[in-house]
């Protein structure tokens, strides 16, 4: 009986090195070492931190019917502009004040966009709306390198991250200004990845919300995407993700290569 018995611990040995050999048995086994997460409508509610710093503003301005009055308008022109910043047509600091002397000039309002502007950021900078499971998605990947790349301002984006329970968790934090290039382009992945000491690109992956500055970011440079769709847009102008995911906890099996159920294939 005792011999039966050590045959079978024998049996249960071989068979457990074969599949730590062949990668299959592995606990710490993660497919990605590096993660890049975008800031905006990825780990930040954007929309809540951008109401909230736009009517602060305009209270500010004594412009109480304001927000309401501009909102869309302000909406509408600070998309166009923000893709403009994507295609490399504005740097950053001109959308900051062109947003508001469109939207003023339409609106017949007769304010300083420049001050505008500079009030606005700093209500923005206090705004740290996390989106849902962002602290345990981050929790959960302390063993990878964190990375922020973010196109947003680098003094509102450091000063949300300072006031969050997050602010800590990152290796680098990477902002457009300071590299001279913005997502989609691809020399700010180059820019990254030297600050990181140029890290194997089969073993990074960026996490954001926008196919045209994330995915077709991660798409030029050469690293794997997942796109963070909570919304289920279409994915149209021809930009594809690696992955898609409605739910950010999602990142984590991703990375340790543990994506269940119809989700081993990338897309
Ligand atoms: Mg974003």
């Amino acid at each position: 009986m005792e011999s039966k018995a050590v045959l079978r611990n024998i049996d249960y040995l071989r068979l457990l090195v074969q599949l730590i050999y062949k990668g299959e048995f592995n606990v710490n086994k993660k497919k990605y070492e590096i993660v890049i997460f975008d800031i905006d409508d990825t780990l930040f509610d954007f929309s809540l931190s951008e109401h909230a710093a736009l009517h602060n503003t305009f209270m500010e301005y004594e412009m109480p019917t304001g927000f309401a009055d501009m909102h869309d308008s302000y909406r509408a022109i600070s998309k166009v502009l923000w893709n403009d910043l994507e295609q490399g047509k504005i740097a950053l600091h001109e959308l900051g004040v062109e947003r508001f002397r469109r939207l003023f000039l339409e609106h017949g309002a007769d304010k300083d966009p420049h001050s505008f502007s500079s009030s606005y950021l700093q209500y923005l900078g206090k705004e740290t709306h996390l989106m849902e499971g962002a602290v345990e998605v981050l929790g959960s990947l302390t063993d990878c390198q964190l990375v922020i790349m973010t196109n947003g301002f680098g003094e509102v984006q450091k000063a949300r991250l300072a006031n969050s329970p997050i602010g800590n968790l990152f290796e680098e934090i990477i902002i457009s200004e300071e590299a001279g290039y913005q997502k989609p382009h691809p020399a700010i992945f180059d820019y990254a990845f030297a600050k990181l000491g140029n890290p194997l690109k089969e073993r990074s992956i960026i996490v954001g919300d926008s196919l045209t500055s994330d995915i077709q970011g991660g798409n030029n440079f050469g690293i794997d995407t997942v796109w963070f769709n909570p919304k289920r847009k279409t994915a149209s102008k021809g930009i594809r993700p690696t992955y898609e995911i409605q739910d950010l906890l999602e990142v984590v099996d991703i990375v340790k290569g543990q994506t269940g159920a119809g989700k081993e294939e990338p897309l």
